[in-house]
C-alpha cells in the first residue's frame, strides 16, 4: 500500500508508522483474515468469489487461535475482510481478542450490515471502518448485482461517521468505474469523510482480467489521485501497484519521497503481510494463490520457511524484472497478477505501468539515485 498523502505532503498516519518504518521483522506486521466467504452481495470483481451462504468458515475458535498466534508473533495490524466480514455474528469477539491484545483492527466491508447494533458491538474494537465504493447509485449497484447496495453502505457510512469510527471509501479501479474517481473525491468532501484507498485490479475470484483498465488510463488516473491529494486534505491511499510510489517520486523528483519508498520496499506479499483464507490456509496476500501453510501452525511458516517462503523474501534473485532501476521501491509488483497473466509467479507484472511513466518524459532512462 502507498500512502500518496504521507508522500505528498508528509502528514503521518497511525499506519504509516509501519508502512515506512525501514524494519525488517521475521514475521508479517499486517495480517488479512478473510474471516468468511459468505457475502450478501455479488460483486463482478469480488477477489475471493463469495455469495450468499454457500461455504463453510473456519470456527470462531480457530480465528482466536491465529489472534493469539498472530500476537505472540508481533503481529501489528489484523484487516478483518470476508466476503462480507459482518456476515459473521462474531466477528466482534475476533476484534475484541485482537485489540485487547494490542493489534490495530481495521474492518473492510461492503457496509450494507452496518447496523447500529452491529456498530455498537465494534465500538472501541475497531481502528477504521473502509467502505467500498464503486461509482454513484447506479454504476455501484450494477457492480455490486443488488440494487440499494449504494444506499445502504452510504446509510452504514454515516452511521459509523455518527458513532465516532474513523470511516473512509475503498474503490477499485476497472474499466467499468474509471471514470468516477472524481465522484468519489466528490463524495468524500460531501460525506466528510477523510480517507480513501484506491485498488488496483487483481485478477481472483471474480475479477477478471478483463475488467482491467490498460496502463495508459492506469498513468493517467493515478496522476489524478496524486493531483486530488494535493489539495492536502484527505488521506490518500492506493494498493496493489507500488509502480504508484515511483510515479509520485517521477513527479515530485523529492529524494525524500525516495528514501521513505526504498523503506517501504514496495510489494511484500509473505514477508510483511500475510492473508488467512477462510478455510485457513495461509497464502501471502488475499490474492496470490500459492499456499504458505495452514493457519494452525501460522508462526512455523516463517520460524520454519518452505522454499517459497524463502523465494519470496529473495525474489530478486527470481523475479524476471529484477533488473528495473526501480526494483528496490517496487520488488516487483502484485505476483499473483503476474501468476495468472504469464503463468509464471516469477513473471513480469502486467500492471506495471513504468514505460509508460518514461513515455510521458516524467523520467529519463537512467537510475533514480543520478536523477
Ligand atoms: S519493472 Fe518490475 S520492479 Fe520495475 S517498476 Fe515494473 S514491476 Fe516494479
Amino acid at each position: 500500500m502507498i500512502s500518496i498523502s504521507r508522500l505528498i505532503s508528509g502528514k503521518v498516519e497511525d499506519a504509516d508508522r509501519i508502512r515506512y518504518s525501514g524494519i525488517k521483522d521475521k514475521y508479517p506486521s499486517v495480517l488479512v483474515f478473510n474471516v468468511t466467504r459468505n457475502c450478501n452481495l455479488r460483486c463482478k470483481h469480488c477477489y475471493s468469489g463469495s455469495g450468499i451462504g454457500l461455504f463453510q468458515d473456519l470456527p470462531l475458535s480457530s480465528w482466536l487461535n491465529a489472534v493469539k498466534q498472530a500476537s505472540d508473533m508481533g503481529v501489528k495490524h489484523v484487516l478483518l475482510s470476508g466476503g462480507e466480514p459482518l456476515s459473521r455474528r462474531d466477528v466482534h469477539v475476533i476484534a475484541k481478542e485482537a485489540h485487547e491484545r494490542g493489534i490495530r483492527v481495521e474492518l473492510s466491508t461492503n457496509g450494507t450490515m452496518l447496523t447500529r447494533e452491529r456498530l455498537e458491538e465494534l465500538r472501541g474494537l475497531i481502528d477504521y471502518v473502509g467502505v467500498s465504493i464503486d461509482g454513484p447509485e447506479p454504476v455501484h449497484d450494477r457492480f455490486r448485482g443488488v440494487e440499494g447496495a449504494f444506499s445502504k453502505a452510504l446509510k452504514g457510512v454515516r452511521l459509523a461517521k455518527e458513532l465516532g469510527f474513523k470511516t473512509g471509501f475503498r474503490f477499485t479501479l476497472t474499466k467499468d468505474n474509471v471514470e468516477h474517481v472524481d465522484f468519489v473525491f466528490q463524495l468524500m468532501e460531501r460525506e466528510e469523510v477523510d480517507r480513501v484507498c484506491f485498488y488496483h485490479l487483481a485478477y481472483a475470484g471474480r475479477a477478471d482480467r478483463s475488467l482491467d483498465i490498460d496502463n495508459k488510463t492506469r498513468l493517467s488516473v493515478v496522476k489524478k489521485i496524486v493531483e486530488r491529494t494535493k489539495a492536502g486534505k484527505w488521506e490518500v491511499l492506493t494498493a496493489d501497484n507500488p509502480v504508484d510510489g515511483i510515479l509520485v517520486y517521477s513527479l515530485t523528483k523529492s529524494v525524500n519521497v525516495l528514501d521513505l519508498l526504498r523503506k517501504n520496499g514496495g510489494n511484500k506479499s509473505g514477508e510483511r503481510i500475510a492473508d488467512i483464507s477462510p478455510e485457513g490456509i495461509v497464502y501471502p496476500d488475499q490474492f496470490t494463490p500459492v499456499p504458505l501453510g495452514r493457519v494452525e501452525n501460522l508462526r512455523e511458516i516463517w520460524d520454519e520457511p518452505r522454499p517459497l517462503v524463502k523465494m519470496l523474501r529473495e525474489r530478486k534473485r527470481y523475479v524476471k524484472c529484477s533488473s528495473c532501476p526501480f526494483f528496490d521501491v517496487c520488488n516487483g509488483g502484485l505476483r499473483g497478477r503476474a501468476l495468472v497473466y504469464t503463468g509464471d509467479l516469477w513473471g513480469k507484472d502486467p500492471s506495471c505501468y513504468l514505460e509508460d511513466i518514461f513515455k510521458d518524459g516524467l523520467l529519463r532512462e537512467s537510475s533514480p539515485t543520478s536523477l
